[in-house]
């Protein structure tokens, strides 16, 4: 068999943002065994253009339909051939197709639940990157996993960390294998150090300033409230099926350790790599052979030493929400995603103060209230309420801080 025969077909969801950036350059360095099949991007169809001229998918999806027109006249001055889609649905019909064996799922938010649950529906392989679709419906996409022969494999850096230390492990499912505890490592973000009551003066561009790792402008801030860690304990509990108060944080500022598993027997198994999200997709997408990626081997001797500490739940009350959420059900993990999205995009557009974040987010979750979600279509409902609702508490917030009231 030649090596071509033997390529696999990627589909990757999100490909202008920074998961889909780092899958393609693994796909560079080993396009003897992947060939890219479609790329999808919101709106930056500058780079998208960029990626179809490297790569030569045949499937090309704008999701935003106001450059459908633009980008398809680009295709076809550069006479490269692509077949061009647009909107949301778009998305559903190209992970289902029959030719693609891969999924690499890169969407920011709730918008990539729908496209993972149809790729799972038709027996893919999704390695998911975005976390939101696993905390909201984490259960429901393993066991649709389960009755299709679809596969999840977690790109997550600490998830694709935690694969990696278990022993026996039959992806998407993990059932009881000795362990005690998930240790998830966190870095603290950039104000691990910073005094309390200067958080409530920092601003956007000190907030999306990671220390170890560039991401989106969302998930940044995300990993300063440390909600980040939150969703990804969620994601933990529903993707090895453990329990919550098996699930421990540890912070960890090198972010050399991506996560550990701690055994009844004793030992601790732990997965070290310098923070590049290539490490764990080229894990995932060659899984479950090892194939050598030009990535910088980890060196011991540069470091001086790894600290870890217990996470200050006073410092990080959002991860203290996302615990309780866990407590509360579905309906509840699932409004905590969503109110968190509304929350931080009024953060993002200087609406509300960094410190606002937890509060807001804790009193939307006070007064939420919805029936646990039993379908995915419910997910989905629950997630529109949540949406709504926290967008009207975000304008009356507003409205408090500028009158002066409450
Ligand atoms: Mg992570």
């Amino acid at each position: 068999m030649t090596a071509i025969a033997e390529q696999k077909r990627v589909c990757v969801l999100g490909s202008t943002g920074s998961v889909g950036v780092s899958t393609l350059s693994v796909i560079l360095q080993q396009s003897d065994r992947f060939q890219v099949f479609a790329l999808t991007a919101h709106s930056n169809i500058d780079l998208l253009m960029e990626q179809c001229r490297v790569f030569h998918p045949k499937y090309l999806v704008v999701t935003n339909p106001d450059l459908y027109q633009a980008l398809s006249v680009r295709v076809k001055v550069d006479c490269l051939g692509a077949v061009v889609m647009s909107g949301s649905e778009s998305l559903n019909e190209i992970v289902s197709h029959e030719d693609v064996d891969i999924i690499v799922a890169g969407i920011v938010g709730a918008a990539g639940l729908d496209s993972i649950y149809h790729a799972l529906c038709r027996g893919k392989r999704v390695l998911v990157a975005n976390k939101e679709p696993l905390v909201m419906a984490g259960d429901f996409l393993v066991d649709v996993a389960k009755k299709n022969h679809a596969t999840i494999l977690p790109i997550d850096s600490e998830h694709n960390a935690i694969f990696q230390c278990l022993s026996q492990c039959v992806p998407p499912y993990l059932h009881d294998q000795g362990i005690s505890k998930i240790l998830l490592t966190a870095s603290g973000g950039p104000f691990l150090n910073t005094p309390i009551d200067e958080l409530k003066n920092v601003s956007v561009s000190q907030a999306i300033k990671h220390p170890k790792w560039e991401m989106g402008r969302k998930i940044s801030i995300d990993s300063a409230t440390m909600m980040n860690k939150g969703l990804e304990v969620i994601e933990a509990h529903y993707l090895f099926a453990a329990p919550v108060d098996t699930i421990e944080v540890v912070v960890h500022p090198q972010s050399i350790v991506h996560s550990m598993v701690q055994y009844v027997d004793g030992s601790t198994l732990a997965q070290l790599a310098y923070p590049d999200m290539r490490v764990p997709i080229g894990h995932a997408l060659n899984y479950p052979h090892r194939v050598a990626l030009n990535v910088k081997p980890l060196c011991l001797e540069d470091m001086s030493s790894l600290q870890f500490q217990a996470p200050d739940f006073k410092r990080f009350p959002c991860l203290l929400l996302a615990y309780e959420s866990l407590t509360k059900g579905r309906a509840a993990v699932v409004g905590l995603n969503a109110i968190n999205e509304v929350v931080v995009a009024g953060f993002l557009d200087n609406k509300i103060r960094f410190s606002d974040i937890s509060i807001l987010i804790e009193s939307v979750m006070t007064d939420f209230n919805a029936s646990n979600p039993n379908t995915i279509e419910e997910v989905f409902d629950v997630n529109a309420a949540a949406r709504e609702f926290a967008t009207e508490h975000l304008s009356k917030f507003k409205a408090a801080e500028v009158y002066g009231g409450v």
